[in-house]
């Protein structure tokens, strides 16, 4: 006879206006309590339900019972001399991913992922090597936000000015186009001004360049658009970025000028990663220039980080500095955007593969001494994790 299990509490991290609502009128309560379990959750940033008191002992009861306010877990945090802060965070089911803090002039932006892995190759990502595992969900999207905002206790939410996490990039591992829903409704909640409430000019999408979903994410999200473009050719984009045999650079900057509230007062950053030798010269300067034309744009140019078997070299300073030029003197800022965090692993997807590595030798040395097998890795590819990064 099976013994009837418990279910599983619900986590209130990554739940919309409506499901919260959802949730507490299936528990018999009134519309308004939504509104202030939304404001405990999302701008107060509580954990404990007991300590909800708006919300009367009956009700704080069974929240408690059915219900939790969970973070994903911090496996690792790591603080760079220059005050970069990197998180490896563990979900549930096992996986893993980074979410790190820049710190900029008086504030800083937070890099979060959208996926574990990418299931694109740009042959300069490190993240490329690993194969998408899975999507992240608007829980796990959300909840690398409020970890952060927990370590830095940026809790009730403060004013925009006095904020320390003031910005959002969806930057880190993996393709946020190709989680659009997820990715949608975690800005949704990010962006509610009775909660988290960051505003949507401080959020911006990394694309490699989805054309498709840029459109969409024009029309339904607004938020800033940063594209890592990284060839002004389509023969180098289709050797180093493989999306772009699907959406060549023609298309990708249609829909770069189609971008709704492009404005000078709002343009589209241009990521470029340096490759020495490969779309580094003054030509390919002069190439991205005609390229870009029309669009109100600006410009990253991102010193290549090096990675073990990358085959990629960064460029010389004085040479990154050259090709700054050509784009500053047409007329375009273009900053150097100086390595952040070296000395703990800044490349994208570098502390995630280092974990995986690590929990790959640990699983040999156990399957070696023959232990029994249940501290694998849950969804963890071992053989891609521990080859790829020879
Ligand atoms: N998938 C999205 C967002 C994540 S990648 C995208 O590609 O835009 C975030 C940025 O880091 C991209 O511009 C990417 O090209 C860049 N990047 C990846 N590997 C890098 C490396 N080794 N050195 C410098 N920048 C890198
Ligand atoms: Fe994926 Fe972006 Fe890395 Fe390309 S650069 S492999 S799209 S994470």
């Amino acid at each position: 006879m099976s013994i009837p299990q418990n279910p599983a509490p619900v986590n209130l991290v990554g739940l919309s206006r409506e499901e919260i609502a959802t949730l507490l009128r299936e528990m018999g309560e009134k519309p308004f309590r939504a509104k202030q379990l939304w404001h405990w959750v999302y701008h107060r940033g509580e954990t404990d339900f007991s300590a909800m008191t708006t919300l009367g002992t009956p009700l704080r009861t069974k929240l408690a019972e059915t219900c939790v306010v969970a973070r994903p877990h911090v496996v690792r945090e790591q603080r760079s001399e220059d005050g970069t802060r990197k998180w490896l965070l563990r979900f549930p089911d096992g996986n893993e991913a980074e979410t790190v803090y820049i710190p900029e002039d008086d504030r800083g932006a937070l890099c979060v992922s959208s996926q574990v892995g990418c299931t694109l190759t740009c042959r300069f990502c490190h993240t490329g090597t690993q194969l998408l595992v899975r999507n992240l969900t608007a829980h796990e999207i959300v909840g690398q936000f409020m970890a952060a905002r927990d370590a830095y206790g940026e809790w009730p939410s403060p004013t925009d000015e006095s904020r320390q996490l003031s910005n959002i990039v969806l930057m880190g591992m993996g393709e946020p186009l190709y989680n659009y829903d997820n990715v949608a409704k975690a800005i949704g909640i990010l962006l509610d001004n009775e909660g988290i409430a960051v505003s949507r000019r401080r959020i911006t999408l990394s694309t490699s360049g989805v054309v498709p979903m840029i459109r969409r994410c024009g029309a339904e999200l607004g938020v800033n658009l940063a594209v890592s473009l990284h060839a002004a050719r389509d023969e180098i984009r289709d050797e180093i970025m493989p999306i772009n045999r699907k959406y060549p650079l023609a298309e990708l900057m249609a829909a770069c000028r189609e971008y709704p509230g492009a404005s000078n007062a709002r343009r589209i950053t241009f990521e470029y990663v340096m490759l020495k030798g490969v779309n580094d010269s003054e030509a390919d300067a002069r190439a991205l220039i005609k390229l870009v034309e029309g669009v109100p744009c600006k410009f990253n140019l991102i010193p290549f980080n090096p990675w073990p078997g990358s085959g990629f070299e960064c460029p010389p300073i004085r040479h990154i500095e050259r090709f700054a030029n050509i784009l500053f003197e047409a007329g375009y800022t273009a900053p150097i955007r100086m390595p952040r965090g070296r000395d703990i692993l800044a490349a994208c997807g570098q502390l995630r593969s280092d974990s995986l590595r690590e929990r790959a030798s640990l699983h040999k040395a156990r399957l070696a001494a023959g232990e029994a097998d249940d501290h694998a890795p849950a969804a963890a590819p071992l053989a891609d994790a521990s080859g790829a990064v020879a």
